[in-house]
């Protein structure tokens, strides 16, 4: 009799569990991923709900096997083996990228200038699938796919307060130096930038291959980058998961809009702090970048670079806008521990690259670039279809299953994703499961 009021409880257990997740789907407004939960919280209580009413001879035998089945599953899941990894220490040789050949700085040549001419001498090849993202409408465009009055001018808006800011990344030093210990000026630093609404921080000493090579924007076009500051304070911001789901749309590209707004300003009063201190300091922001934002961050411990290029955060994923501010203020450096399990999981994830409406993430395996062991997004295909749709897409950021909010559930699921290489597949399959394989953007 014992065993079947377990059984029993382990039922009402089970249904109870699953109706936290559907509450937590509603308040999340995953309206597919709540009534998904809802109708598995009862298939998988029925089981055990239906043991009083099977005959007496065999209430027993049931129960014990649906005990037995429910360790041996979550023995499985959690079972710690190690995981076949192609994990090695991933570390770019001393090549530093080229900014001229990012999308943002070719977006910026004008047929006929001297750099547009220059441009597409050395690099012939760029040349025609450049021109058909010129034949596109183009970011926030009218004429684009997903063009939204509202939602547009406010992404003009605020591109044009980022605009405004580009000129303030750096300033005069006071001359006096003020004397303060690497450690209390790190504690100082972190905690400001987290009161200032950061999600995480971190430092790395500032390396070589940080570094553009030569720049791609504005006046410095054509300049070889030399920065000789030492460290690197690099933070995240969060995008708001409700915008971020309606991506590709409009929402999405004014959110991003926001952030990296948000991320300039803490950036730049941070590095007017540090100047005020007597330390040079440079804060690089959207559009006016030394440095490679995602591999700073990296390296500073925010984070592992996913199949979608994009820094990958313990608990919010790819959802993130960086910023970085370098300088000679002597602070303690974070640790860079590698965590295999993010590449593992995205080996057999793909979502981005299969949600992906430009093809433009390898559904194979990574390469070697520079070094650098990564997943090489198609830029000039992901661009091109930015230019369409008039937005900055996003849609690999929103299926992304590191995504999720940042609460005790979800963050129980990454827990599990990362130590656990069973439970990736089976974290994967219930994603897909509740969430969608090809989830929907969401309405507004
Ligand atoms: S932003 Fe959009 S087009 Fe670009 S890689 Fe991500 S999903 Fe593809
Ligand atoms: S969607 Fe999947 S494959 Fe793509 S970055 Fe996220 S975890 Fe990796």
């Amino acid at each position: 009799m014992k065993i079947i009021k377990i059984a029993f409880i382990l039922g009402n257990l089970n249904f109870i569990g699953w109706l936290g997740i559907a509450i937590l789907a509603i308040r999340e407004k995953e309206k597919t991923a709540a009534r998904r939960s809802l109708l598995l919280a009862c298939l998988s209580a029925l089981p055990f709900w239906m043991t009083p009413i099977l005959p007496d001879t065999i209430q027993s035998v049931w129960s014990v096997g649906l005990l037995a089945l429910t360790g041996i599953f979550i023995g499985i899941l959690f079972f710690p083996v190690r995981a076949k990894s192609n994990f090695v220490q991933n570390i770019p040789d001393s090549h530093r990228f080229d900014e001229r050949e990012t999308m943002f700085s070719r977006a910026e040549l004008r047929p006929g200038s001297a750099e547009y001419d220059h441009y597409y001498r050395n690099y012939p090849g760029h040349k025609a699938p450049d021109d058909r993202f010129r034949q596109k409408p183009g970011l926030l465009s009218p004429d684009a796919r997903f063009f939204h009055l509202e939602y547009f001018s406010e992404a003009r808006y605020l591109f044009d307060q980022i605009a405004a800011q580009r000129d303030g990344v750096d300033g005069p030093v006071t001359p006096q130096k003020r004397s303060i210990s690497p450690e209390n000026a790190t504690q100082t630093l972190k905690i400001k930038i987290l009161q200032s609404g950061a999600h995480s921080v971190g430092i790395t000493r500032l390396k070589p291959y940080h570094l553009y090579s030569v720049s791609g924007q504005g006046d410095r076009y054509g300049l070889p980058i030399d920065l000789s500051h030492r460290f690197a304070i690099t933070f995240t911001v969060e995008m708001d998961f409700d915008a971020v789901a309606h991506a590709p749309k409009a929402p999405a590209v004014t959110e991003s809009a926001r952030q990296y707004l948000n991320s300039g300003q803490i950036a730049l009063e941070i590095a007017r702090e540090i100047r005020s201190w007597g330390y040079a300091a440079r804060a690089h922001i959207d559009g006016n970048y030394l440095l490679i934002c995602p591999l700073v961050a990296r390296d500073a411990g925010l984070g592992e670079i996913g199949r979608m290029g994009l820094l990958l955060t313990p608990k919010l994923g790819p959802r993130v806008r960086i910023a970085v501010v370098t300088t000679d203020l002597p602070l303690i450096k974070d640790t860079y521990t590698p965590d295999p399990s993010v590449e593992d999981f995205c080996r057999k994830c793909k979502k981005c690259a299969d949600n992906c409406p430009a093809n433009a993430i390898p559904k194979g395996k990574r390469e070697t670039l520079h070094g650098l062991q990564r997943w090489k997004i198609n830029d000039v295909h992901c661009y091109t279809y930015w230019c369409a749709v008039g937005t900055d897409c996003a849609r690999c950021m929103r299926v992304c299953p590191y995504s999720h909010p940042n609460t005790f559930f979800h963050n129980v699921i990454r827990f599990g994703i990362r130590h656990f290489p069973v439970f990736r597949r089976f974290a994967l399959q219930m994603d897909n499961l509740l969430y969608g394989k090809y989830p929907k953007p969401r309405s507004f």
